[in-house]
């Protein structure tokens, strides 16, 4: 019998950390492992709305997957996955290549749930993958030109939909750049329009009353216009139309307003829950033999029979007991349950100031933006070392 094959889908969060997992744990000629990603470039997804904004620099978040793979127990193949036969045990890939696994990862991640409102897919813009986040500054850039050009303000106003973490988190990164971007072009900042657009009735769900309201004063400072419990009922190429009968002149929609599992498996033979797809507490897909998923794409219920949110904090923390289950499959071992521990949550809101509660302690303001980057760092740290988060957090300007 040939050495067993592992196919590790997505280099995210959770197929990075389990393929280093597997070098770490796996000995020399173990197991032939292949990391399948559809860039060669892992992206820091917690970093997108800074690309989106252009307030960090691509080197901060778009990291070069063969250089992240220590040894060569971990081979990367540049492809796009698009079926899988489970029976058979083979990926299907958009090139019509067929490749074959003895265990199988799916750690394939978010898709933007734009929930089917006219207009959305065609002209928002999406925080979804480095490319679509790099979208976003072109156009800003773009529409600074444009209003040079015809001083139609309607290139000067900023819709983000969603004030949940990411939409707060893309506003706060508008409210630092978008001052450095008039100074470039000559427009006067005042001319500038940034409206926060919110179908509920309070920004930052999950975050405690203390964290709302220094929110909400930074951004109102800052001249933000929030506006909650108002929904976003179409988008047009020059205009949002809302359900309170207005309409706002914008050119500019960038769509926080929720995120689902990879659509993709949706066309696979899989029962999904939510899109997700149901795993057991070693991380296995219920029913497939040697099949294991983590992070977003996994339907994870809680000791509190609640399905884990979509978080990095949660994908790292599965990869981290999912490589090591691999190699004990493989080896024939006993497999460790996976437990979360919730440690906390920070939102930045641009570069100065967030807000938060980490290990229950709860911050607001300077301190917490200092926490964000300890935990950008620690995640840096994980993945690549101190010399390697050093190189990393000096990209950042
Ligand atoms: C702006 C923003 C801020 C966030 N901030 C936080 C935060 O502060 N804290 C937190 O815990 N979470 C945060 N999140 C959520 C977090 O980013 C996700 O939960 C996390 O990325 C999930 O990791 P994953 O490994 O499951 O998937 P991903 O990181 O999405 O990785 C999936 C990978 O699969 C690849 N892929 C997809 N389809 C295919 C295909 N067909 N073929 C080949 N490859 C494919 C993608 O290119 C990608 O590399 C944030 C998300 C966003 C967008």
């Amino acid at each position: 019998m040939g050495k067993p094959k592992v196919i590790i889908l997505g280099a995210g969060y959770g197929g990075m950390i389990v393929s280093r997992e597997l070098e770490k744990t796996l000995m020399k000629g173990e197991a032939d492992v292949t990391l399948i990603n559809k860039h060669d470039y892992h992206y820091i997804s917690t970093q997108l709305h800074k690309i989106g904004a252009g307030t960090v620099s691509d080197d901060h978040v778009a990291l070069h997957i063969p250089d992240l793979l220590k040894t060569n127990h971990v081979k990367f193949m540049k492809a796009t996955v698009k079926n899988t036969d489970f029976t058979e045990k083979k990926i299907i890939l958009e090139s019509g290549e067929i490749v074959e696994y003895d265990y199988l990862l799916i750690a394939l991640g978010f898709d933007v749930d734009t929930f089917g409102i006219p207009g959305v897919e065609e002209f928002a813009f999406k925080i979804r993958s480095f490319r679509s986040s790099k979208a976003i500054h072109y156009h800003i850039r773009k529409e600074f030109a444009a209003y040079k050009e015809d001083l139609d303000s309607s290139h000067l106003t900023f819709v983000v939909a969603g004030a949940g973490f990411t939409g707060i988190e893309m506003v706060g990164e508008l409210v630092d750049q978008l001052p450095k971007l008039c100074k470039e072009y000559a427009i006067p900042y005042k001319k500038i329009r940034i409206i926060n657009v919110e179908s509920s009735d309070s920004i930052l769900p999950f975050f405690d009353r203390k964290a709302i309201d220094f929110t909400s004063a930074y951004l109102q400072k800052n001249s933000v216009e929030l506006m909650t419990s108002t929904k976003i009922i179409q988008c047009k190429k020059d205009a949002i139309i809302l359900d309170n009968g207005f309409q706002i002149s914008a050119r500019t929609l960038i769509w926080s307003g929720g995120v689902r599992a990879n659509r993709l498996l949706e066309q696979w033979d899989l029962q999904l829950i939510n899109g997700r797809i149901p795993v057991d507490k070693y991380l296995r897909v219920n029913g497939l033999d040697g099949v294991f998923c983590v992070g977003d794409a996994a339907y994870f219920l809680n000791e509190d029979e609640k399905a884990l949110p979509a978080t990095a904090q949660v994908a790292i923390q599965q990869a981290q007991v999912c490589g090591p289950n691999i190699a004990a499959a493989i080896r024939g071992q006993g497999l460790k349950p996976f437990t979360y521990h919730h440690k906390g949550t920070v939102a930045s809101i641009g570069s100065k100031v967030a807000v938060g509660n980490v290990f229950g302690l709860k911050m607001t303001g300077f301190f917490a933006a200092l926490m964000k980057q300890v935990v950008e760092a620690r995640y840096l740290f994980v993945l690549g070392g101190p010399v390697f988060m050093a190189k990393v957090m000096l990209a950042k300007s």
